[in-house]
């Protein structure tokens, strides 16, 4: 597969600045919205699919990261769905891997379930993704399998265990779940510090219908917050990705622990992120519903319209999201998550 650079009208190397003086630095893009497993806040147990021809190809993939590198993206995350299930995905991180050595862009990052990461794990290392976000909500191989709907809790660890072997950094994601693994959040926590993994504890979030009501699902993180409090020390930490994650230093443990808690603060004043859909749909904000859809215009083929378009989609990047969950609300926005990417 050939894939040629950006046309240099798109090149500018600075970053884009939305109406708010926010730096948009950092792309996440959904590579697919198909996955191997139907975890019960992302998915419907029936999930229906879009049809193939809707997706952007690999190569298109490769074009709009492109273009978004040649805006000042510096970083870029690629997530699905379950990325390491499409069909040329590792076509494509070979591809991006290019801007990595060229110095255009500092990071290549994915969010995988794992469960395909062992067949993986080195050639990504390979192609110089150096750090790697693996969902796991649970350590119990019957927990694991119901909120996955059928999942193997097995070839996730193995996948993260190959990601380790492989030198990557590993981030564990675990969605806090009232019913699921409240309990057992404490005990998760020490097993991923004990591995020298960090771990983001994220609230569910109302995006898209799964058949199953968020209300029951929702657990607040600050009610998580002040029972890890009375069991250990945390410390805050400066850190700050420009995202909604806030960490703490668990004293006890020595690792790290994020919090990601859309429901409960706002993050907004800091986003220096958009997002694009499989099918070439830009967000400018996860809990919002304005887009636009570059699929057209890459497909017209001129690189520098592309660039354009993202522009001027920026530079209406609304200040904040509209997140809210309670009894009988619909989700703030029709969309899964495995369509916009996590
Ligand atoms: N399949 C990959 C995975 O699970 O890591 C990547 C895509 S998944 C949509 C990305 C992240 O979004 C995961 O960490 C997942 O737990 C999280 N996620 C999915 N639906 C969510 C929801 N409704 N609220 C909060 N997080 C969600
Ligand atoms: Fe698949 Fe990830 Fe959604 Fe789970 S959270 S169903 S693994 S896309």
């Amino acid at each position: 597969m050939s894939m040629s650079p950006p046309s240099p009208s798109s090149q500018t190397g600075f970053p884009m600045v939305d109406p708010f003086g926010r730096s948009i630095d950092y792309v996440r893009v959904s590579v697919t919205d198909r996955c191997d497993l139907r975890c019960t806040y992302c998915m419907a147990e029936r999930q229906i699919f879009l049809p193939r021809a809707e997706l952007l190809s690999i190569e298109e993939l490769d074009r709009l990261c492109s273009v978004f590198i040649g805006l000042g993206t510096r970083r870029l995350r690629l997530t699905g769905g379950e990325p390491l299930i499409r069909k040329g995905f590792m076509d494509l991180v070979a591809a991006l891997a290019r801007h990595l050595r060229s110095g255009a862009l500092d990071e290549l990052t994915l969010t995988t379930n794992g469960t395909h990461l062992a067949e993986h794990a080195e050639a990504l290392a390979r192609h110089g993704v150096r750090r790697i976000n693996v969902s796991l909500d649970t350590l119990d191989p019957d927990t694991y399998r119901r909120v996955t709907r059928g999942g193997d809790l097995s070839r996730a660890l193995t996948g993260i265990e190959a990601a380790r072997a492989a030198g990557m950094a590993v981030k564990i994601n675990v969605v806090a779940l009232k019913a699921d693994n409240a309990a057992d959040l404490p005990a998760l926590v020490a097993w991923a510090h004990g591995e020298g993994h960090e771990m983001t504890l994220i609230e569910t979030m109302p995006m898209g219908e799964t058949g199953i009501d968020r209300t029951d699902q929702f657990l607040s993180l600050t009610e998580m917050r002040r029972d890890l409090e009375a069991r250990w020390t945390l410390t805050p930490l400066a850190k700050r990705t420009g995202g909604p994650s806030r960490y703490v230093r668990v004293e006890e443990t020595g690792g790290t622990l994020g919090f990601i808690t859309p429901m409960t603060h706002t993050f907004c004043e800091t986003c220096n992120r958009v997002r694009v859909t499989c099918t070439g749909r830009l967000y400018l904000c996860l809990g919002q519903n304005d887009h636009e859809d570059l699929r057209p215009v890459l497909r017209a083929g001129d690189d520098a319209a592309v660039a354009r378009a993202i522009r001027a989609a920026v530079s209406r990047k609304p200040k904040s999201h509209d997140f809210r969950i309670g009894a009988g609300l619909a989700p703030a926005v029709a969309r899964p998550m495995s369509m916009t990417g996590g």
